[in-house]
């Protein structure tokens, strides 16, 4: 065992306030420093959600910063999923059963995202009564930052993303 996986285990023992270990839900971890109430925004977490949620913000690790947060009782679609990868592309998804992690996966960015973020132009079909999903399509553009371009009215998206979320 590694030294790496001693140290997590010990956590897990002492039921450390900061990282409780959940039973049932899930964990999403590496989070871009600053995401984690963005990724709870983005896959509806909120107010109306009734099990508990943790939230760490700027955990030091291995890796360096990273924002944890753990859902109790929840797991998530694979479209959530993909709505991660556009605010946090490095987090890593475990899904928790019996206090166990029975997955781990990396979050990977989709070629397209449907019915997430809300088109900005207000003149597009998927903005108007009409029952169309909004559709973007993703690319990463040289600098690393993701663009998305509207299916219907190719307009781009750069920054702010989540500004526009449904
Ligand atoms: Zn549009």
């Amino acid at each position: 065992m590694s030294e790496k996986n001693t140290r997590s285990k010990k956590l897990g023992d002492k039921n450390d306030l900061r990282i409780k270990a959940i039973e049932n839900g899930t964990v999403i971890d590496h989070i871009t420093p600053g995401q984690a109430l963005n990724v709870l925004k983005i896959i509806s977490v909120g107010e109306n959600f009734k099990n508990t949620v943790s939230v760490v913000m700027n955990a030091g690790g291995a890796r360096g910063d990273k924002d944890v947060v753990k859902i109790e009782g929840k797991e998530l679609t694979e479209k959530e999923v993909a709505a991660i990868s556009l605010l946090s592309p490095k987090a890593t998804v475990n899904i928790i059963r019996d206090f166990i992690v029975i997955e781990k996966k990396q979050v990977k960015t989709p070629e397209c995202v449907n019915g997430i973020i809300k088109c900005l132009n207000p003149n597009c079909i998927s903005n108007s009564n009409e029952p169309i999903d909004s559709r973007f399509f993703v690319k990463e553009c040289h600098t690393g930052a993701l663009l998305l371009r509207c299916a219907y009215c190719e307009s781009v998206m750069t920054e702010n993303l989540m500004m526009n979320f449904k």
